[in-house]
């Protein structure tokens, strides 16, 4: 993605619609969501279960498309991008994390940050060399060859992290990543994520139940009858 500078958020998700068939009628998820995301921004998103979080998440991350609206990455439209174009951007300029770790179990922690960076076609070595200095940074110095049943539950996460920004991404998208740790855990996890924020200047957006987390970010935002509204 070409460096959007100061003037175009990372992401800008404008009147997004998502609708669910459902038996005849359809539920309406978003409904005109409207929200954009800054370099070395953390934004919170807090609300209710079923209010459509994950949707909008994913439909950030590409990973849905929605019924109508647009979502703009570096201020450049995505709905006119093919499918492999979309793939593209989502390996090089998006990072997601979800609230369980999602990583392979045959693989290491090492192994797990360096595929996607292998997948981008990223030399060997190279990708060796920088998920070692990720794992380190995020306090994994110590669990390269560990597999993922061998980890805690913070230390998976913290390794899904590591994966998700290997790519050095310009977004981070996390669905309620510290929604299955203890508290003492997740302050640990979150806390590697705002560092994260601060020394990389990716834009994040983290869906949170949370309220003592989000309090710490800089800015919080809900979901009310499928549009975004600031919170404070
Ligand atoms: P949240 O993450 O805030 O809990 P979701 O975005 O997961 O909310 O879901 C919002 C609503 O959309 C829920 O009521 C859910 O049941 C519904 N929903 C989500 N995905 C689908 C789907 N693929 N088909 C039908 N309904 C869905
Ligand atoms: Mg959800």
């Amino acid at each position: 993605m070409e460096q959007g500078g100061n003037d175009a958020p990372v992401v800008f998700l404008n009147d997004i619609h998502r609708h669910y068939r459902q038996g005849e009628g359809t539920l309406t998820i978003l409904n005109g969501a409207k929200l954009a995301l800054w370099a070395g921004q953390s934004v919170a998103l807090v609300a209710p279960s079923g209010s459509g979080k994950s949707t909008l998440l994913h439909i950030a991350g590409l990973l849905e498309h929605p019924d109508s609206g647009e979502v703009y990455i570096g201020g450049a439209p995505t709905s006119v991008l093919s499918d492999a174009e979309r793939t593209q951007i989502r390996r090089t300029d998006i990072g997601f994390v979800y609230q369980s770790h999602r990583l392979l179990p045959e693989f290491s922690a090492l192994e797990n940050v360096m595929l996607p960076q292998m997948i981008r076609g990223l030399p060997r070595k190279e990708t060796v060399a920088r998920s070692k200095e990720i794992l380190a940074y995020l306090g994994l110095g110590e669990r390269f060859t560990h597999r993922p049943a061998e980890l805690s539950g913070g230390e998976q996460q913290r390794v899904a992290i590591a994966r998700a920004v290997a790519n050095a991404p310009q977004v981070l998208l996390a669905d309620e990543p510290t929604g299955n740790l203890d508290p003492h855990t997740a302050d640990h996890v979150f806390g590697a994520l705002m560092q994260l924020v601060k020394a990389t200047q990716v834009a994040m957006l983290i869906a949170t139940h949370n309220m003592q987390l989000a309090g710490q970010m800089d800015r919080r935002v809900s979901l009310d009858g499928g549009q975004i509204v600031e919170l404070d």
